[in-house]
């Protein structure tokens, strides 16, 4: 695993998914997001909790 950039998806999320921005290569949810929807930087929100776990 790997910290890379702040990266999110510049679709928003569905509940109970909550907007979050990724912030590691491993993280499976940052991952699912398609790479048309990448957007680079934090995109104002919060980190994802398991990128945090990630660290
Ligand atoms: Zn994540």
């Amino acid at each position: 695993m790997a910290k890379v950039p702040p990266f999110h998806s510049s679709q928003p999320a569905r509940p109970p998914k909550r907007d979050v921005y990724h912030d590691n290569n491993s993280c499976t949810e940052g991952n699912n997001i398609e790479s048309q929807y990448r957007r680079n930087g934090t995109g104002g929100r919060p980190l994802c909790e398991h990128c945090a776990k990630l660290k």
